[in-house]
């Protein structure tokens, strides 16, 4: 089993590309998600792309 310090990798698909990670967006998108994004990892030693929801965009006053 490996752990791994950063929790946000867990659990979630890992690709190699960009364009690998919008496809799996898109595929997310045709199966009826909403506001999901492809983004690159921050974690270091993944390095990869994940496909996850965005951030609730804020609303400036
Ligand atoms: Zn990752």
């Amino acid at each position: 089993m490996i752990r791994t310090k950063n929790r946000a990798c867990t659990g979630k698909r890992r690709h190699d590309t960009q364009e690998k990670a919008e496809e799996h967006r898109d595929r997310l998108i045709a199966n009826g998600a909403v506001r999901v994004a492809a983004y690159q990892c921050r974690n270091r030693s993944c390095g990869g792309w994940h496909v996850g929801h965005t951030p609730k965009p804020r609303t400036t006053r």
